[in-house]
């Protein structure tokens, strides 16, 4: 299995897994995807049925992953990933629980690992791939990510005392929740460095971005990547669209609703229906920060300012640029990338580029099958309140976005709605619509009380550069 980068015109050949594994961004700007995605069969997915109930979530990863992944001794792999979701950090046992709602909805359980967020699916996983190649090599390693609230505290908990790694998360500051600051600034390590911005998400992925450019700055401090962009965290999200299928009866197609910001979960979901499995409608949901939802209904990329990125009760979908959707065009254009540089290059250094008179973006429902919505702040406290209602079930305001577009949708049941926080991140909006404290986890008691441990810099790469130098 090699990769390749999306805007790669040269036509030389792909990288191995764990060259890209380190390198995150490509250094010509590009994504890396698989040169070509492995498939699976209906006999297949019968066999990870029965290797699900037996071997469990770890047991279905290691098969997945090692589609993807071919210069990993198997043994060594099996390892990572049995350490990587090891029941007992998760809340269930079961890792990703599928349960019921009413009106043909199910809800997948993603967030009840270490920071009670999707991300930590795999985050979990980038962690002990990056400790095991970094050992191999000999190596050290440089992360500086971009937080609006979930990756960076998912993040911290996955390579807190990996040897060989320092981080740099850099956050918008006074933009995460009370809960989320305090999940990231409590962790009191000399390796794990927490820096809060003058400015919104956008300002902190463009900082990252800036550094990364350049070159030699990148070579120096052998700089990585945890956000989204890095290809082993789609990979390892492919593993849950297969565990979810395979926990609905029957072997009928089924559809999946999103919670969407920087394309990266859904992105996942795209790769797994590309491998094959049944998987009918990917139905795309953001909130009032819709760049998205504008794009799968109008044809029209239109990236937004900082001015023009609300603060919402979905804080972690506040995007203003979907930094993982290059991937999904890049197939969408029949993988050319003289054509994908044309729109991203190009036309993006205008602010938007225009698909809707393509035959690729009239065919898009029917070879890929998104279908987008949106929903506001009183949408997502109606549904919050209604699924406690209805099922007794207390979702988070992400969730609550998804399943609200769900109903909309007019999609047939049965969909599956990713949960991707648990409501206690977001304990102000539960409270306001359904005036219930969401219950905490025992682990993280108190942690609001916890000294903070984070440095404030304005919106400058310089005065980055200058902290991680040291
Ligand atoms: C990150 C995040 C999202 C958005 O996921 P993308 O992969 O960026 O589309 C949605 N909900 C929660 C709770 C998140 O942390």
């Amino acid at each position: 299995m090699r990769y390749i980068s999306t805007r790669d015109t040269s036509g030389r050949p792909g990288k191995r897994f764990s060259d890209i594994l380190l390198e995150g961004l490509a250094a010509d700007g590009g994504l890396y995807l698989p040169e070509a995605y492995p498939t699976v069969t209906p006999e297949t997915l019968e066999a990870w049925r029965e290797l699900l109930a037996r071997d469990g979530y770890a047991g279905l990863a290691f098969e997945i992953v090692r589609l993807f992944v071919d210069d990993i001794p198997a043994d060594d792999l099996r390892g990572i990933v049995e350490r990587a979701y090891a029941p007992e950090k998760f809340l269930d046992p079961a890792v990703v629980p599928v349960t019921r709602l009413s009106d043909g909805l199910w809800l997948a359980h993603l967030s009840n690992g270490p920071s009670a967020a999707f991300k930590d699916m795999a985050m979990q996983l980038l962690g002990e791939l990056f400790a095991y190649e970094l050992a191999r090599r000999g190596e050290t390693i440089t992360i500086v990510g971009a937080t609006s609230g979930d990756t960076g505290s998912s993040a911290e908990y996955a390579l807190l005392g990996k040897p060989g790694v320092r981080v740099f998360m850099l956050s918008p500051r006074g933009r995460m929740t009370p809960f989320q600051q305090a999940q990231m600034f409590s962790i009191d390590d000399p390796g794990i460095v927490n820096i809060a911005v003058e400015g919104v998400f956008d300002d902190c992925q463009d900082l990252v971005k800036e550094l990364n450019a350049d070159a030699d700055f990148k070579a120096r401090h052998r700089l990585g990547a945890v956000n989204s962009i890095n290809w082993a965290r789609l990979m390892a999200q492919i593993v849950y669209y297969f565990a979810a299928w395979l926990q609905i009866p029957g072997d009928a197609p089924v559809s999946f609703a999103v919670p969407s910001g920087n394309f990266g979960n859904i992105a996942a979901g795209h790769i797994a229906r590309q491998m094959g499995l049944p998987i009918h409608r990917l139905i795309l949901a953001t909130n009032e920060n819709n760049v998205l939802e504008e794009f799968f209904r109008t044809g029209r990329y239109r990236i937004r300012g900082a001015s023009e990125t609300l603060a919402t009760s979905s804080p972690s979908m506040d995007i203003s640029k979907a930094s993982n959707f290059e991937r999904f065009v890049f197939d969408l254009l029949g993988r050319d990338a003289d054509r994908l540089r044309a729109l991203f290059v190009d036309d993006l250094a205008d602010g938007e580029f225009d698909l809707s008179a393509t035959p690729e973006f009239a065919g898009q429902l029917e070879r890929f099958g998104f279908v987008a919505g949106t929903s506001t702040h009183a949408d997502r406290l109606a549904e919050i309140r209604r699924v406690l209602d209805a099922d007794g079930v207390m979702i988070d305001p992400h969730t609550a976005d998804a399943v609200h577009v769900a109903r909309a949708s007019g999609v047939p049941a049965p969909i599956v709605v990713l949960e991707t926080a648990l409501p206690v991140k977001f304990a102000a909006t539960i409270v306001e619509a359904t005036g219930q404290v969401p219950p905490r986890p025992e682990r993280f008691a108190g942690i609001e009380d916890l000294p903070r441990h984070v440095v404030e810099l304005p919106r400058d790469a310089g005065a980055l550069r200058a902290l991680i130098e040291g």
